[in-house]
Protein backbone atom coordinates (compact mmCIF):
# COMPACT_ATOMS: atom_id res chain seq x y z
CA UNK A 1 0.00 0.00 0.00
CA UNK A 2 1.30 3.78 -0.95
CA UNK A 3 1.56 6.00 1.81
CA UNK A 4 1.45 9.74 1.06
CA UNK A 5 2.94 10.76 4.08
CA UNK A 6 3.94 14.26 3.47
CA UNK A 7 2.74 16.97 1.21
CA UNK A 8 5.68 17.05 -1.39
CA UNK A 9 5.22 13.11 -1.70
CA UNK A 10 2.32 14.02 -3.49
CA UNK A 11 4.54 15.47 -6.14
CA UNK A 12 7.23 12.33 -6.15
CA UNK A 13 3.83 10.42 -6.58
CA UNK A 14 2.04 12.06 -9.24
CA UNK A 15 5.50 12.53 -11.40
CA UNK A 16 6.29 9.06 -10.99
CA UNK A 17 3.33 8.01 -11.81
CA UNK A 18 2.80 10.23 -14.79
CA UNK A 19 6.61 8.44 -16.04
CA UNK A 20 5.09 5.39 -15.56
CA UNK A 21 2.00 5.73 -17.63
CA UNK A 22 3.83 8.02 -20.35
CA UNK A 23 6.48 4.79 -20.88
CA UNK A 24 4.03 2.12 -20.62
CA UNK A 25 2.07 3.65 -23.50
CA UNK A 26 5.14 4.05 -25.77
CA UNK A 27 6.05 0.23 -25.84
CA UNK A 28 2.19 -0.01 -26.54
CA UNK A 29 2.33 2.13 -29.23
CA UNK A 30 5.83 0.65 -30.56
CA UNK A 31 4.13 -2.77 -29.97
CA UNK A 32 0.77 -2.04 -31.67
CA UNK A 33 1.24 0.73 -34.01
CA UNK A 34 2.00 0.57 -38.04
CA UNK A 35 5.97 1.43 -38.35
CA UNK A 36 4.67 4.79 -40.46
CA UNK A 37 2.21 5.96 -37.51
CA UNK A 38 4.90 5.73 -34.63
CA UNK A 39 6.74 9.18 -35.00
CA UNK A 40 3.66 10.66 -35.60
CA UNK A 41 2.10 9.15 -32.45
CA UNK A 42 5.26 9.61 -29.74
CA UNK A 43 5.59 12.91 -31.00
CA UNK A 44 2.10 13.93 -29.36
CA UNK A 45 1.82 11.10 -26.69
CA UNK A 46 4.14 12.04 -23.63
CA UNK A 47 2.56 15.60 -24.16
CA UNK A 48 -0.95 14.81 -24.05
CA UNK A 49 -0.81 11.71 -21.39
CA UNK A 50 0.96 14.24 -19.08
CA UNK A 51 -1.22 17.06 -19.37
CA UNK A 52 -3.97 14.48 -18.71
CA UNK A 53 -2.43 12.28 -16.12
CA UNK A 54 -0.22 14.73 -14.28
CA UNK A 55 -3.54 16.62 -12.83
CA UNK A 56 -5.30 13.61 -12.05
CA UNK A 57 -2.55 12.16 -10.14
CA UNK A 58 -2.05 15.18 -8.16
CA UNK A 59 -5.53 15.00 -7.28
CA UNK A 60 -5.35 11.65 -6.33
CA UNK A 61 -1.74 12.49 -4.32
CA UNK A 62 -4.08 14.90 -2.10
CA UNK A 63 -6.56 12.30 -1.31
CA UNK A 64 -3.99 9.75 -0.50
CA UNK A 65 -2.24 12.65 1.66
CA UNK A 66 -5.50 13.56 3.44
CA UNK A 67 -5.89 9.72 3.91
CA UNK A 68 -2.68 9.13 5.36
CA UNK A 69 -3.31 12.09 8.03
CA UNK A 70 -6.90 10.94 9.26
CA UNK A 71 -5.51 7.55 9.68
CA UNK A 72 -2.61 9.01 11.54
CA UNK A 73 -5.14 11.05 13.40
CA UNK A 74 -7.42 8.04 14.60
CA UNK A 75 -4.55 5.97 15.59
CA UNK A 76 -3.27 8.51 17.74
CA UNK A 77 -6.86 8.95 19.18
CA UNK A 78 -6.97 5.08 19.77
CA UNK A 79 -3.35 5.30 21.45
CA UNK A 80 -2.51 8.11 22.94
CA UNK A 81 -4.45 9.74 25.46
CA UNK A 82 -5.62 13.29 24.96
CA UNK A 83 -4.93 15.32 27.84
CA UNK A 84 -1.24 13.52 28.47
CA UNK A 85 -0.13 11.99 25.58
CA UNK A 86 0.56 9.08 27.49
CA UNK A 87 -0.51 5.44 26.37
CA UNK A 88 -4.39 4.85 26.57
CA UNK A 89 -5.02 1.94 28.61
CA UNK A 90 -6.04 -0.52 25.52
CA UNK A 91 -3.27 0.72 23.82
CA UNK A 92 -0.84 -0.14 26.61
CA UNK A 93 -2.72 -3.96 26.57
CA UNK A 94 -2.20 -4.20 22.81
CA UNK A 95 1.77 -3.09 23.34
CA UNK A 96 2.26 -6.28 26.20
CA UNK A 97 -0.18 -8.57 24.17
CA UNK A 98 2.42 -8.77 21.47
CA UNK A 99 5.40 -9.29 24.04
CA UNK A 100 3.61 -11.83 25.86
CA UNK A 101 7.51 -12.80 27.78
CA UNK A 102 8.08 -9.40 28.33
CA UNK A 103 9.77 -9.07 31.84
CA UNK A 104 10.75 -6.20 33.89
CA UNK A 105 9.12 -3.74 36.49
CA UNK A 106 5.25 -2.82 36.07
CA UNK A 107 5.14 0.63 38.47
CA UNK A 108 1.72 1.89 39.65
CA UNK A 109 1.74 5.62 39.92
CA UNK A 110 -1.10 7.82 41.75
CA UNK A 111 -0.69 11.32 42.59
CA UNK A 112 -1.22 12.30 46.48
CA UNK A 113 -4.26 14.05 47.51
CA UNK A 114 -5.47 15.00 43.87
CA UNK A 115 -9.12 15.58 45.17
CA UNK A 116 -7.64 18.96 47.03
CA UNK A 117 -5.88 19.72 43.89
CA UNK A 118 -9.08 20.41 42.11
CA UNK A 119 -10.66 21.39 45.04
CA UNK A 120 -8.12 24.52 45.55
CA UNK A 121 -7.85 25.58 42.40
CA UNK A 122 -10.57 24.09 39.66
CA UNK A 123 -10.38 21.23 37.51
CA UNK A 124 -8.55 23.11 34.88
CA UNK A 125 -5.36 23.23 37.01
CA UNK A 126 -5.94 19.92 38.27
CA UNK A 127 -5.81 18.70 34.50
CA UNK A 128 -2.74 20.49 34.29
CA UNK A 129 -1.35 19.02 36.95
CA UNK A 130 -2.07 15.75 35.48
CA UNK A 131 -0.39 16.71 32.69
CA UNK A 132 2.87 17.90 34.14
CA UNK A 133 3.36 14.57 36.15
CA UNK A 134 3.08 12.45 33.03
CA UNK A 135 5.85 14.43 31.23
CA UNK A 136 7.81 13.92 34.36
CA UNK A 137 7.06 10.45 34.35
CA UNK A 138 7.94 10.06 30.77
CA UNK A 139 10.86 12.01 31.10
CA UNK A 140 12.57 9.65 33.71
CA UNK A 141 12.07 6.72 31.30
CA UNK A 142 13.37 5.53 27.75
CA UNK A 143 11.44 4.66 24.41
CA UNK A 144 10.84 1.26 25.11
CA UNK A 145 9.25 1.93 28.54
CA UNK A 146 5.61 2.12 27.79
CA UNK A 147 3.90 5.21 30.28
CA UNK A 148 -0.32 4.87 30.07
CA UNK A 149 -2.43 6.41 31.64
CA UNK A 150 -4.58 3.41 33.70
CA UNK A 151 -7.27 6.13 35.13
CA UNK A 152 -7.77 9.82 36.68
CA UNK A 153 -4.57 11.25 37.91
CA UNK A 154 -3.03 7.04 37.64
CA UNK A 155 -0.57 5.68 35.36
CA UNK A 156 0.67 2.17 35.06
CA UNK A 157 4.18 1.96 33.64
CA UNK A 158 6.09 -0.89 32.64
CA UNK A 159 10.00 -0.95 32.34
CA UNK A 160 11.30 -3.66 30.01
CA UNK A 161 13.87 -5.58 31.27
CA UNK A 162 15.14 -3.54 33.95
CA UNK A 163 16.07 -5.50 37.55
CA UNK A 164 13.98 -4.91 40.81
CA UNK A 165 17.13 -2.51 42.01
CA UNK A 166 17.05 -0.22 38.64
CA UNK A 167 12.98 -0.98 38.91
CA UNK A 168 13.15 0.92 42.80
CA UNK A 169 15.79 3.28 41.77
CA UNK A 170 13.56 4.46 38.73
CA UNK A 171 10.54 4.74 40.61
CA UNK A 172 12.53 7.00 43.66
CA UNK A 173 13.53 9.53 40.78
CA UNK A 174 9.88 9.72 39.12
CA UNK A 175 8.68 10.65 42.34
CA UNK A 176 11.73 12.71 43.63
CA UNK A 177 11.48 14.34 40.07
CA UNK A 178 7.52 15.07 40.23
CA UNK A 179 8.04 16.39 44.40
CA UNK A 180 10.74 18.92 43.17
CA UNK A 181 8.85 20.46 40.30
CA UNK A 182 5.82 22.62 40.96
CA UNK A 183 3.32 22.96 38.25
CA UNK A 184 2.58 26.62 37.39
CA UNK A 185 -0.81 26.81 35.65
CA UNK A 186 -4.03 29.50 35.62
CA UNK A 187 -2.02 31.62 37.05
CA UNK A 188 -1.25 28.91 40.44
CA UNK A 189 1.75 27.39 41.70
CA UNK A 190 0.97 23.56 42.35
CA UNK A 191 3.35 21.36 44.52
CA UNK A 192 2.22 17.87 44.54
CA UNK A 193 3.87 14.07 45.37
CA UNK A 194 3.18 10.57 43.95
CA UNK A 195 3.02 7.98 45.81
CA UNK A 196 4.11 4.37 43.59
CA UNK A 197 3.72 0.78 44.18
CA UNK A 198 5.65 -1.48 41.82
CA UNK A 199 5.99 -5.15 41.24
CA UNK A 200 7.95 -7.71 38.89
CA UNK A 201 6.85 -9.18 36.12
CA UNK A 202 8.52 -12.50 35.17
CA UNK A 203 8.38 -13.97 31.40
CA UNK A 204 6.15 -16.39 32.77
CA UNK A 205 3.86 -13.82 34.71
CA UNK A 206 0.53 -12.06 33.46
CA UNK A 207 0.53 -8.72 33.24
CA UNK A 208 -2.54 -8.13 35.09
CA UNK A 209 -1.47 -10.01 38.19
CA UNK A 210 1.94 -7.85 38.58
CA UNK A 211 -0.28 -4.35 37.70
CA UNK A 212 -2.40 -6.03 40.97
CA UNK A 213 0.65 -6.73 42.75
CA UNK A 214 2.12 -3.04 42.03
CA UNK A 215 -1.88 -1.99 42.68
CA UNK A 216 -1.36 -3.66 46.40
CA UNK A 217 2.20 -1.99 47.26
CA UNK A 218 0.42 1.26 46.06
CA UNK A 219 -1.82 1.05 48.60
CA UNK A 220 1.25 0.30 51.36
CA UNK A 221 2.81 3.40 49.81
CA UNK A 222 -0.11 5.33 50.55
CA UNK A 223 -1.09 4.13 54.26
CA UNK A 224 2.34 4.55 55.49
CA UNK A 225 1.99 8.54 54.49
CA UNK A 226 2.07 8.75 50.67
CA UNK A 227 4.97 10.56 48.79
CA UNK A 228 6.72 7.17 48.52
CA UNK A 229 7.90 4.33 46.46
CA UNK A 230 7.24 0.72 47.82
CA UNK A 231 8.05 -2.26 46.05
CA UNK A 232 6.24 -5.69 45.87
CA UNK A 233 9.61 -7.61 46.53
CA UNK A 234 10.41 -5.50 49.79
CA UNK A 235 6.90 -6.26 51.10
CA UNK A 236 7.84 -9.98 50.75
CA UNK A 237 10.88 -9.25 52.35
CA UNK A 238 9.11 -7.82 55.25
P1 LIG B 1 -4.98 9.77 47.41
O1 LIG B 1 -3.77 10.42 47.95
O2 LIG B 1 -5.53 8.73 48.33
O3 LIG B 1 -4.79 9.21 46.03
O4 LIG B 1 -6.09 10.90 47.34
P2 LIG B 1 -6.81 11.52 46.08
O5 LIG B 1 -7.42 12.80 46.52
O6 LIG B 1 -5.87 11.61 44.96
O7 LIG B 1 -7.95 10.48 45.87
P3 LIG B 1 -8.55 9.86 44.60
O8 LIG B 1 -7.53 9.05 43.89
O9 LIG B 1 -9.78 9.12 45.04
O10 LIG B 1 -8.99 11.12 43.75
C1 LIG B 1 -8.82 11.21 42.41
C2 LIG B 1 -9.51 12.46 41.91
O11 LIG B 1 -9.05 12.74 40.61
C3 LIG B 1 -11.01 12.35 41.82
C4 LIG B 1 -11.36 12.93 40.46
O12 LIG B 1 -12.26 13.97 40.59
C5 LIG B 1 -10.05 13.48 39.95
N1 LIG B 1 -9.88 13.32 38.51
C6 LIG B 1 -9.97 12.17 37.80
N2 LIG B 1 -9.71 12.39 36.50
C7 LIG B 1 -9.46 13.72 36.37
C8 LIG B 1 -9.13 14.56 35.25
O13 LIG B 1 -9.01 14.13 34.09
N3 LIG B 1 -8.94 15.88 35.51
C9 LIG B 1 -9.07 16.40 36.77
N4 LIG B 1 -8.83 17.68 36.94
N5 LIG B 1 -9.39 15.62 37.83
C10 LIG B 1 -9.57 14.31 37.64
MG1 LIG C 1 -6.48 7.56 42.37
MG1 LIG D 1 -4.76 10.04 44.15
Amino acid sequence: MIEVKQRRDMWTFAVLFTALEVAFLMIVQVLFYPPEMRAYILAREPLLTLMISLPVCLYLGGQMHENYLRKQELKSLTQRDRLTQAATRDFFYERLAEEPDAYGVSLMVDIDYFKKVNDTHGHMVGDEVIKSVAQVLRANCREVDIVCRFGGEEFVIFLHKVSPEQGLDIAERMRRSVASAPVRAHGATVAVTVSIGGSLKEVSDDIDASIGSADLALYQAKESGRNRSVMQWMQKAA
